[in-house]
């Protein structure tokens, strides 16, 4: 039933032959269109790449923003600035800062012996302390009404309220102060600062610097003042001090923890209001040599202390004494303070 004649195959074989050729030239043919798809493929490319260039300019305004973090680097730097603390250290670490509205007090020839006697008052709690409160923190705490009679006496008696950055201008001896000057400083931010003190101030044209331990704040405890606050008052014409990161005792000769608590906080704050912090406040009024030392370094300008007193000097301005209103104080006391400085 199969039978092949030699013709037959013959005639089987070339059919299949011309089907392999055929097919050969296809692929070929396949391999021909290629080209052109190629062709077509690379002309397609050479857009993409333009399409990857203009993606590349953004790659550059990024790294800007990457160099913003430099701020970081900042205490680092502080080391740098130890050599210089006598004579106004305080241009070299400016930079750090693009806004600098502070002009940096510039030390005329005879400024370490320029003095003054600016009394610097020193508050804590505003409020009635609670019924529970013990003898410390009743003697921290001034009532809102004894400091509204505090603040119309000095108004009556002509004193004007002074940011201890102006006093430091003063005893630098590149500023002048009002007649009657005075420092009104409130330690550790409590939050009765804020709700009873500040409207006070304000209601009486007053000033006042306000030192905050910052970590309270960070965690957002409520007996402590907030950013937001700081950020309103500091708007509204308040100096912010820096008073550590956790009012720890700061006689330490671990500068390390100085660094952290002393720098720290003071970046803390300027994070915040955009402004260099020139006023620090020893915690609990502790302090050593070293202690000082940081401080000056950290780029201060001044640093306050709990000694009762109110003589101040330019060298001495880390270590300046205040005079202490105590929640006991009558008026009348208040002002016998005023008018017999130590
Ligand atoms: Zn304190």
């Amino acid at each position: 039933m199969f039978t092949l004649s030699r013709s037959g195959l013959a005639s089987l074989i070339f059919p299949l032959l011309l089907i392999l050729v055929l097919a050969g030239s296809a692929s070929s043919h396949a391999e021909g269109y290629a080209v052109p798809m190629n062709v077509l493929g690379t002309a397609t490319a050479t857009p993409s790449p333009t399409a990857t260039f203009s993606p590349t300019p953004s790659p550059t305004p990024t790294r800007t923003d990457t160099a913003t973090p430099s701020p970081s680097p900042t205490p680092t730097r502080t080391p740098t600035h130890t050599a210089t603390p006598t004579a106004t250290a305080t241009p070299t670490a400016t930079p750090t800062f693009t806004p600098t509205p502070t002009p940096q007090p510039t030390p005329v020839a005879g400024a370490a012996s320029i003095e003054g006697r600016v009394p610097i008052l020193m508050y804590h709690f505003l409020s009635i302390p609670p019924a529970n409160a013990d003898i410390y923190r009743r003697d921290l705490s001034v009532s809102p009404e004894n400091f509204e009679a505090q603040l119309a006496y000095l108004k009556d008696a002509g004193y004007t309220t002074i940011h201890l950055s102006d006093l430091v201008y003063f005893l630098a001896g590149v500023r002048d102060l009002p007649p009657k000057p005075i420092v009104i400083s409130f330690d550790d931010g409590y939050a009765d600062n804020y709700t009873n003190a500040f409207p006070l101030l304000e209601k009486y044209g007053f000033v006042a610097t306000f030192s905050v331990v910052t970590d309270p704040l960070d965690f957002g405890d409520p007996r402590y003042m907030s950013w937001d606050n700081i950020i309103e008052m500091h708007a509204a014409g308040m100096e912010i001090g820096a008073h550590s990161k956790r009012h720890y005792d700061l006689r330490s000769d671990d500068t390390d923890f100085l660094v952290y608590e002393i720098l720290g906080s003071k970046e803390a704050i300027e994070a915040r209001i955009d402004e260099p912090v020139r006023v620090f406040v020893y915690p609990s009024g502790k302090y050593t040599p070293l202690t000082a030392k940081v401080v000056a370094s950290a780029n201060y300008w001044v640093a306050l202390t709990t000694q009762y007193g109110a003589m101040e000097t330019h060298a001495t301005r880390f270590e300046l004494p205040r005079i202490r209103i105590r929640g006991a104080d009558t008026l009348t006391q208040f002002i016998n303070k005023l008018e017999n400085l130590p």
